[in-house]
This record gives C-alpha cells, sequence and structure tokens, in this order.
C-alpha cells in the first residue's frame, strides 16, 4: 500500500497525524521543524521522537520528496527542470537566476483546463491538479533551493483551479512552523477566476498577477474562454474594491502579440478599465509554440506600447525573455517528454 506522505502537510494536518496515532500534540510541531526547517530525507532523522514513534509513524507515512528526472540549461543561466508525478506525467519547474535574485516558477496542475488558445499547457488538456506536497517538492529538491529569494506560481496550470492545495502550500511557504517566508517574496498567478481570486485575496497575504492580454471582451474571450463566464470587468472590480496593504502587489501580465492587441486603441483601453487600481503592468514577449499563427511585435513597437502606457500613469515593465533556448513556452518542454513515452 503507498505511503501517504508527509512534506506538504500543514501544521494542523500534522496535528490530525498525531491523533490517528495517538502522539502527543506536541509532536506536530516537532515533525514541521523536521520536515520545514531541517530539511530532513527520512523520517529516522527525527531523532528527538523516540524510536517506537518513528517506526509507527514509518508504517503509514514518508516523507515524500523527489528529485528532478531531467533538466535542461539556457546560456542565460535560467534552468528548466521536470518533476515525474502522478506515475506517468510531468511538470516544469523553472529556475531563474538574476543580478540581486533568484526566482523559481512552479506549476500547480498536469496540463490545464482554461485552454488559452497562445499556451502549449493548455493545448495538452487537463491532466489533473497536483496536490501541495507536489507543489513544495518543486521548491525543495530544486538543486538550488538554498539560492532562492522568490517564487512564482507561473508554471503549467491555473492556480486558483486548485485553490485549496495551492493556498495549503502557501501557508507552509509564510508560516513561522513552516519556511517562515514574507508573503511579499511570492506571487500568484491567475487567468482571472472570480471564486478562486476572492478565496485568494482574503485567505493568503501574497501577490496576485492576472493575465490580461486585451482589455476588450470578445478579443479577450477569443484568446481566453475563461473570460466568456469570468469577465476581465468583475475582476477589476473585485481588486479595486479590496482592501490591499501597502506590501502587497496587484499586477496584470499582458502578453504583445504582434498586430493583435498592442494598438493605440488597446492603450487608450488599458488605461480606462485600469483607472483607480495601484497596479503595474508587465509586458511579456510571446514565446512561440508549434502550429501557432501569433507572433511578438518588434522590441521597437513593444518599447512604445510600453511607454505609451507608462504616459498614461500605468507603471508598465518589459519582462525579459529567459531561457528561449530551452523551450522557454510554458509546457512545451513537459509536452516532448511525454511524447517520447506514447
Ligand atoms: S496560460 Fe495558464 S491558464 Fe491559460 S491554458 Fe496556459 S497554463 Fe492554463
Amino acid at each position: 500500500m503507498e505511503k501517504e506522505k508527509l512534506y506538504g502537510k500543514t501544521l494542523n494536518e500534522l496535528i490530525v497525524v498525531t491523533k490517528r496515532l495517538g502522539l502527543p500534540g506536541f509532536a506536530a510541531k516537532q515533525m514541521s521543524d523536521w520536515l520545514y526547517k531541517k530539511e530532513i530525507q527520512s523520517i529516522d532523522e527525527m531523532t528527538n521522537l523516540s524510536i517506537k514513534t518513528r517506526e509507527l509513524l514509518s508504517s503509514d507515512y514518508e516523507i515524500g520528496l523527489s528529485d528532478p528526472v531531467n533538466e535542461s540549461q539556457s546560456s542565460d543561466g535560467t534552468k528548466k527542470y521536470l518533476y515525474k508525478v502522478m506515475i506517468d506525467k510531468f511538470i516544469e519547474t523553472a529556475y531563474i537566476p538574476d543580478e540581486d535574485r533568484a526566482t523559481i516558477c512552479v506549476s500547480s496542475q498536469v496540463g490545464c483546463k482554461m485552454g488559452c488558445i497562445f499556451c502549449m499547457t493548455g493545448k495538452q488538456g487537463f491532466q489533473g491538479n497536483l496536490s501541495a506536497n507536489e507543489i513544495l517538492n518543486q521548491f525543495r529538491s530544486l538543486p538550488e533551493f538554498h539560492n532562492l529569494s522568490n517564487m512564482v506560481y507561473m508554471g503549467m496550470g491555473e492556480p486558483l483551479d486548485n485553490v485549496t492545495e495551492v493556498l495549503k502550500s502557501l501557508d507552509i511557504l509564510t508560516n513561522e512552523w513552516g519556511y517562515a517566508w514574507s508573503p511579499t517574496r511570492i506571487t500568484v498567478s491567475t487567468v482571472g477566476i472570480v471564486s478562486g481570486i476572492k478565496e485568494f485575496l482574503e485567505k493568503s497575504r501574497c501577490h496576485i498577477a492576472v493575465s490580461l492580454h486585451s482589455p476588450f471582451d470578445m478579443e479577450r474571450g477569443k484568446l481566453m474562454p475563461i473570460q466568456r463566464t469570468n469577465t476581465v470587468l468583475e475582476i477589476l472590480d473585485i481588486i479595486r474594491n479590496f482592501d490591499f496593504n501597502s506590501q502587497r502587489r496587484v499586477s496584470f501580465e499582458y502578453i504583445l502579440f504582434k498586430g493583435l492587441n498592442d494598438t493605440q486603441a488597446h492603450i487608450k483601453e488599458l488605461a480606462k478599465i485600469l483607472n483607480g487600481i495601484k497596479c503595474r503592468i508587465n509586458i511579456i514577449r510571446f514565446h512561440k509554440i508549434p502550429d501557432s499563427e501569433f507572433e511578438s511585435p518588434d522590441l521597437e513597437t513593444t518599447i512604445k506600447f510600453k511607454e505609451a502606457l507608462n504616459n498614461k500613469g500605468i507603471l508598465t515593465t518589459i519582462r525579459e525573455s529567459r531561457g528561449v533556448d530551452i523551450q522557454a513556452a510554458c509546457g512545451l518542454l513537459s509536452t516532448i517528454q511525454q511524447n517520447k513515452l506514447l
């Protein structure tokens, strides 16, 4: 019988484990220390638990960490790792070192239901939600784990379509009994699921990044089917009315597609719909995927677009393209790996 994994359990879930095994309540805190502060690999290393307790634990539980199965490195230092999950599936994790920071980009699902037409992960369809264990294992088992300064949930899948496990992972990352990271080091990205955004804003203090890509209903709906049921105006309403503290940041991701969403009309409408929201726009250059009609505009157009938005009073930056020589588009590497097995 497969053992339950301890890594990825919140303190409350560890308390449930202690109750189940008839252990004293404080053993849960001892376990969270071993799991999230002392970086152990096996239950045997929990040396402040008695040998009998460790044997009892080991009969039903394991730590549950697993190393990446593949890696590729870009000439710019970015690395992409593949982790195996759910017996025969693969997820991608990116490690992005920069001058003063090192960011991990984690996946939250295998494939994705959202069907954004410019996205390789969307083309895979949905294959399953990742557990908090599988989300955090990408972080803990990353060879560069000790270098990490920031974390973004922008890999495969829609994090707020798996909100329960994502919130659990954030709990472990940001609580004192867990990794005690500041929530301001973590950004969760979403296409804009109304119920998920409400829950995320209430239950976490991490930054949020909403994928916008067009300010126009019809156009956005063609790019991102979610727009048909969860409109961007509803999302903006929630954000506008939420009481963000000064530390918490809202940003909008905007992939620029040549001749589609890079016009003056888009700039004008963006300024209109974002009016009154303290935010920034991150312009992302499109990473080509197979069989896609989309292209990225040239750098000059991209810079002009950015400057026009800045002139309208919206803080706008161009996100540097990283890892373009190692299948930078999210979902591409795992699709290749999956196809090798078919
Ligand atoms: S862009 Fe994000 S939400 Fe859209 S299909 Fe891809 S992974 Fe899913």
